[in-house]
């Protein structure tokens, strides 16, 4: 080796030792590495030491930019969530320039430390023309809530810069008490929280904000796998459960409203536990919080269920006795309807003769004439009466005269035809009803009627007997009221009777 390339390891050597005194202090184990290259650097002129000693930093070097980096980052984010929380103070007022200015020196200078005392000097500044703004509006504001307390009296002034710090230290203490974080870093926690306890110094919150942020992502880092596992397996059971809710609500709803406050109150405590694990930040609290709420909705379910059982069985009984009430007033119901239709049907036929009677007759003939009225269709009448009839019952007794009473409509229901209506009107009067028929075919079928019973030889003590009947027919003319007609027809049994009795009479 000549003296020029002596001279310049030589160069090289120092240079290496000072600028590893600068790395110093970032990290533990760095600081270790640089003091061993130093030592080497000291001993030995061989060029290959220098050059081993940087192969051995190279890799130490790499990761250390990244840290620093992560802490450049860190800080930047400190800087923003700080205008943002000015920003949101509800009666204060960020100057729109200031901020815009500052937001552009952290863009350009948040990466180089050297800077970072004059942007965190500059947030201040900014903070301080904050705090001395004029209100928005004159009501109280978040700080003057939370200190009111100890305010009392002055509150339209609003709180101190040191009262706030005092405020926010504490705040962020208490949010160290609660992270998890390994015993690695009791003793950096400790130390933060003493900065913090009782601090009112504005100008160190940016520090130690980036601190405290730093030791909630490593707390939040380590966990977050386990927590979203946990997450996950707990939205499933919060699913299923609110999906079994959801059901027995819609199977349930209608057998009790009762229920409705049971289903509430489960989804209450769903959704507690949903807005719970949103808020929380820590996964020890978090734990216990779910396992205290799975009971709580365990126990409710439980209730829910026993309760529920119990009214369905309630509700099964009621159905049944329900139902059984109900059939047994169908069949009631139905043997009613049977009596009263048979009651019906006993008001409305004769007993003697089993004919329809006067009141069927009176329920038949109006329908009728307006149907004929309306289809302008001929409906014609007959009234029949039994010659001498109370002869028979003089002659041969009463009973004789009931047998010729059954005999003659069963004779005259021989030739009448389908649609043809048989009524005993009264006493030995009949009366028969032609829908759609003529005067022609009504006559017709009366002359046939009279003659049927005329040859009808009836058994009156062991000796036959003739008996007749007269027939007046009448034909309705379409407007007519029913009397006229009946009348008309009265009054031809009349002429037939007049004529000599066994005779049918009709209109013209
Ligand atoms: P005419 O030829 O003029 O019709 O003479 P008639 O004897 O039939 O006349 P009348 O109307 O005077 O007599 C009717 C009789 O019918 C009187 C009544 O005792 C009798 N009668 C009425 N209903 C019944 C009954 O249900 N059974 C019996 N056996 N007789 C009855
Ligand atoms: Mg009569
Ligand atoms: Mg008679």
């Amino acid at each position: 080796m000549d003296s020029t390339q002596e001279k310049l390891v030589e160069s090289l050597r120092k240079a290496l030792s000072r600028v590893s005194m600068l790395a110093e202090g970032n990290n533990p184990e760095l600081d270790a590495i640089l003091q061993n290259i130093r030592a080497n650097l000291s001993k030995a002129d061989d060029p290959r030491v220098v050059q081993s000693a940087l192969k051995t930093i190279e890799p130490y070097i790499l990761k250390f930019d990244d840290e620093r980096l992560e802490r450049a980052q860190a800080f930047r984010n400190a800087l923003h969530e700080m205008m943002d929380s000015l920003e949101g103070l509800p009666d204060k007022q960020l100057p729109l320039s200031e901020k815009k200015a500052l937001e552009a020196d952290i863009r350009a200078h948040w990466q180089s430390v050297s800077n970072w005392p004059s942007l965190l000097a500059k947030t201040t500044i900014l903070i301080q023309t904050t705090l001395a703004s004029p209100p928005k509006e004159p009501k109280k504001n978040i700080f003057t809530r939370i200190l009111g307390g100890r305010k009392a009296g002055k509150q339209s002034d609003g709180p101190t810069s040191p009262e706030i710090m005092a405020h926010v230290s504490h705040t962020l203490a208490g949010l160290l008490t609660n992270i998890a974080l390994s015993d690695e870093y009791e003793e950096q926690i400790l130390d933060l929280k003493n900065a913090l306890t009782g601090n009112q110094d504005l100008n160190q919150l940016p520090g130690l904000l980036d601190e405290v942020i730093n030791l909630i992502l490593i707390a939040v880092g380590k966990t977050q796998e386990d927590l979203t596992s946990y997450l996950s397996q707990l939205n499933k059971q919060l699913a299923s459960i609110n999906a079994s809710i959801v059901n027995n609500y819609k199977v349930q709803k209608n057998i009790s409203t009762g229920r409705k406050s049971f289903g509430d109150e489960l989804k209450q405590h769903v959704v507690n536990t949903h807005s719970d694990v949103n808020n929380a930040t820590d996964l020890d609290a978090l734990k216990s919080l779910i396992s205290d709420r799975m009971n709580t909705i365990t126990e409710t379910m439980t209730r829910y269920q026993s309760k529920m059982i119990e009214q369905e069985k309630h509700a099964a009984q009621s159905i049944s006795l329900l139902r059984s009430k109900v059939n047994r007033m169908e069949k009631d119901a139905s043997s009613l309807r049977n009596d009263i239709q048979q009651k019906i049907a006993q008001a409305m036929s004769d007993t003697l003769t089993g004919l329809p009677n006067r009141a069927a007759y009176q329920d038949a003939i109006f329908p009728l004439l307006t149907a004929a009225s309306q289809s302008k269709q001929p409906l014609c009448m007959a009234i029949c009466d039994i010659d001498y009839f109370k002869m028979i019952n003089d002659n041969w007794g009463h009973l004789a005269g009931d047998k010729v009473l059954r005999i003659i409509p069963q004779q005259m229901q021989n030739t009448l035809k389908s649609g043809h209506l048989l009524f005993r009107y009264g006493g030995e009067e009949f009366v028969i009803l032609f829908p759609m028929s003529t005067i022609d075919q009504a006559y017709e079928t009366c002359q046939k009627i009279r003659q049927a019973i005329e040859v009808t030889p009836f058994n009156m003590n062991g000796e036959p007997v003739s008996i007749t009947i007269s027939i007046g027919v009448s034909l309705f003319d379409g407007k007519e009221s029913h009397d006229e007609l009946f009348d008309r027809a009265d009054k031809n049994l009349y002429q037939a009777k007049a004529d000599g009795r066994n005779t049918v009479i009709r209109d013209i």
